[in-house]
């Protein structure tokens, strides 16, 4: 398995959920130091890795120096998706824009530009004992398996009327990840509009964007799949274990988590004794 980058550059404007204000990014080709992801504004970079997370409330925030950029997680799980391990992504703009509240268009970019390997390994963690963070019922999970493969396995419960249980057991490779994930989008209770944007979230928010759930149904069908909320939950996992830089042999289990969860998990299982590096550099600090 070897670290890969992009062809070309790739530019990509949008708006952002949360801020609502446009930004635009440029995705570079790079080999960056032992395989990762920077985020480049206003002259600082930013590796993209678990210890850079700043905020973690509604949408993934990575920063430094007073510097941040928020909700990096979808743009994290389609570069994840697509194998693509070394990049420069220079931003404008506070937020990385939400398309269509997927990764879809962001995995099309990327294989619209091409997909170059590296002639260098990729960072393999292998999980070697079961290890388990938890928050009220909420977990995450990594547990040994007898394959090399990355298996994930994603529950959702809520409390509602229409979306109350969702489960999803899939194994991760490119083209699962493209089929089955990069469709899924973000989604949102109706009764939570208010309380968000009471709180200046969600100002880019609209019904192209978010699958918005009433007490009966999804206000603004179509849905991509019937179990689309837990899909896209699995997009966020993944966006948020991409941080790890590497590609994890072993099983994750989810329930009820979310992006705080992910990130205590990744910090806390990154520390701990329960996996190996079969190839390739250590954690990206
Ligand atoms: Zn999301």
């Amino acid at each position: 398995m070897q670290r890969k980058t992009l062809r070309g550059t790739l530019e990509i404007e949008g708006f952002g959920i949360h801020s609502g204000k446009l930004s635009r990014l440029r995705i570079h080709p790079a080999v960056n130091d032992g395989g990762a992801i920077i985020f480049r504004k206003g002259g600082t970079d930013i590796k993209a890795s678990p210890y850079n997370v700043v905020d973690v409330s509604y949408a993934t925030v990575l920063g430094e120096n007073g510097i941040s950029i928020r909700t990096v997680e979808h743009l994290m799980s389609a570069l994840y998706g697509c194998g693509i391990t070394d990049a420069v992504v220079e931003v404008e703009g506070e937020e990385v824009p939400i398309m269509d509240g997927s990764a879809l268009e962001f995995v099309r970019y990327i294989k619209d530009v091409g997909v170059e390997e590296l002639d260098k390994p990729r960072r393999v963690i292998r999980v070697v004992e079961p290890f388990r963070v938890e928050e009220g019922d909420a977990f995450v999970e990594a547990l040994p398996v007898d394959d090399e493969r990355m298996h994930i396995e994603c529950t959702i419960s809520y409390d509602h009327p229409y979306l109350n249980h969702q489960r999803i057991d899939l194994i991760f490779d490119e083209e699962s990840y493209e089929r089955e994930v990069a469709p899924a989008r973000t989604y949102c209770f109706y009764e939570q509009i208010r309380f968000l944007l009471q709180r200046g979230l969600g100002r880019g928010g609209n019904y192209k964007n978010v699958v918005v759930i009433g007490k009966e149904g999804i206000l603004n069908g179509p849905a991509r799949f019937e179990d689309e909320p837990v899909r896209h939950k699995v997009l966020d996992l993944l966006g948020d274990l991409a941080l790890a830089g590497g590609f994890v042999i072993g099983k994750i289990r989810a329930y009820k988590s979310g992006h705080a969860l992910h990130n205590r998990f990744l910090r806390e299982f990154m520390a701990s004794n329960a996996y190996e590096i079969l190839q390739g550099t250590g954690i990206a600090m």
